[in-house]
This record gives C-alpha cells, sequence and structure tokens, in this order.
C-alpha cells in the first residue's frame, strides 16, 4: 500500500483514522464535480478514473491499485474531482474521511504529505501520457499498456477483465479490442477465457507496448523510492535518537 511508505511512528498514528472496506466490483466512488466525503487506498482492490463526457462517453485516464490512492484532487486541497471513480477489480482497500486526513499528519505536513504529494505527481504523469498515447499509438500498444498497467496494480496475473470492460477504458470498440487481443494470444503473451485475462508472458506485453507504459511506470517507481529512502532516513534518525537515550539512561543509572 502506498501508506507502506511512511515511518513506523506516524503509520501508527494514521492507521487509527483508517477504515478497511471491501470494494465491490462496479462500485461507484465518486463521481465528476460531486463532493469528496473519502480517501481510498486500495490494498487488493483496483480502481479506474474516467472522464465522462456530454454524451455519456467515458474515457479511462489511469487506474489506481495498491501505490495509489484515490482521489488524488483531495490531496491537492480540492473537494470533488472532474473524474469519475469506479472500481474495476473488486478487493479490499481502506477508507479515511477526508476531514481526518486533512486534520491528522497530512495536514500537518508530516510525512504523510509528502508521500502523497510525490503520488500526486505521479498520478499527473500517468494522466498525461494516457493523453499522449490516445492520440498517438495503435490499439495493440495501448491494450499492451493498460494490461500492464492493470498488472502493476495487482499481485496476479490473472486479469478479471472482459473485452467489454477494456474497450470501456479504452474508449475504442470492443470489436478492436478483441481483435488486438487475438494478436497476443497468437504472440502467446495473454489467454483469454471466460471473462479473464490470463498474462502468460509480460515481456512479450513489454515488447509490443508504446514507451508510454515505461516513461510512466520509471516515474511512479523513482518517486516511491524517494518515500521509501526518506522514510528509511527517519527510521535510522529515530534508531539513533532511541540509542542515545537508552545510553544516558544506563549512565545515569550507574552514578
Ligand atoms: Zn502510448
Amino acid at each position: 500500500m502506498l501508506l507502506a511508505a511512511l515511518p513506523a511512528a506516524e503509520w501508527g498514528r494514521v492507521r487509527r483514522n483508517l477504515k478497511q472496506v471491501f470494494m465491490p466490483f462496479g462500485d461507484v466512488l465518486y463521481e465528476p464535480a460531486m463532493p469528496i466525503s473519502h480517501i481510498y487506498f486500495p490494498t487488493t482492490s483496483v480502481i479506474s478514473i474516467s472522464r465522462v463526457m456530454t454524451d455519456g462517453h467515458t474515457d479511462a485516464v489511469t487506474l489506481i491499485g495498491c501505490e495509489g490512492c484515490a482521489s488524488v484532487e483531495v490531496c491537492l486541497g480540492g473537494d470533488s474531482a472532474p473524474c469519475r471513480a469506479v472500481v474495476l477489480s473488486e478487493g479490499w482497500g481502506y477508507q479515511i474521511k477526508c476531514d481526518l486526513l486533512n486534520q491528522g499528519e497530512y495536514g500537518q505536513g508530516g510525512s504523510m504529505h509528502s508521500v502523497l504529494l510525490r503520488y500526486a505527481q505521479s498520478y499527473i504523469t500517468q494522466v498525461a501520457q494516457t493523453s499522449v498515447c490516445n492520440r498517438h499509438h495503435s490499439i495493440d500498444q495501448q491494450l499492451c499498456r493498460w494490461l500492464l498497467m492493470f498488472l502493476d496494480c495487482q499481485s496476479s496475473n490473472d486479469l478479471a477483465l472482459t473485452h467489454e470492460h477494456i474497450a470501456e477504458l479504452m474508449g475504442v470498440r470492443r470489436e478492436s479490442v478483441t481483435e488486438a487481443a487475438i494478436r497476443l494470444q497468437i504472440a502467446g503473451s495473454i489467454r483469454y477465457s471466460r471473462g479473464h485475462i490470463s498474462v502468460v508472458e509480460r515481456t512479450g506485453l513489454e515488447a509490443r507496448a508504446c514507451e508510454c507504459y515505461g516513461i510512466a511506470k520509471r516515474e511512479t517507481d523513482r518517486l516511491l523510492e524517494i518515500s521509501r529512502r526518506y522514510t528509511n532516513m527517519a527510521a535510522a534518525q529515530v534508531g539513533a535518537a532511541d540509542r542515545r537515550a537508552s545510553r544516558a539512561n544506563a549512565y545515569n543509572l550507574s552514578v
């Protein structure tokens, strides 16, 4: 989970305000321009974030799994988002009330503030890359990118996705997705049956995906690594302070 990058002491305080929730498939977490009451941190669930057109057409801009949260807009000070958030793959996660987030560690500018702002940067990169990808890259390349993004959101190689779900995500015709998926199956990268896609050869998807996947993935990994490095530094500082305190206590007891 994204908050695993917090120092242990801060995580302990944040944990008290988190509620573990099961997130069923298709659950709408928030709609465009509606007030947002909770922020969600998926652990085993996957959330899709989509733009909604006035004619009802939707295009996904990114996916959120165990290394993200929804909504980023609230973390940046807003009270609503311009997108729809829907549970794409059911599973577990944590939720926190927005007012508790702002009154707690996040509002006080601790490590949680830095971790969530770095995640916001990675989210912006994902959304921007999707915009470029939709315009410049083939359906086959986009399909590989979305499958890889979905894989990164969960621990299994089995994706509970039908061709209809993928077509909705990508904002393209289902037939186009089916044709691209057949090509991937013939190439030995995926296997599709009964509404499930099994990724057989991830490297095959990586080789066929456009540059957009790698650009966004490297930026996400880089920012997460910075958060983890700060956490380790904070833990080392706490450890050093504890050792100094224990040496002082031992000296005081000996005199
Ligand atoms: Zn692309």
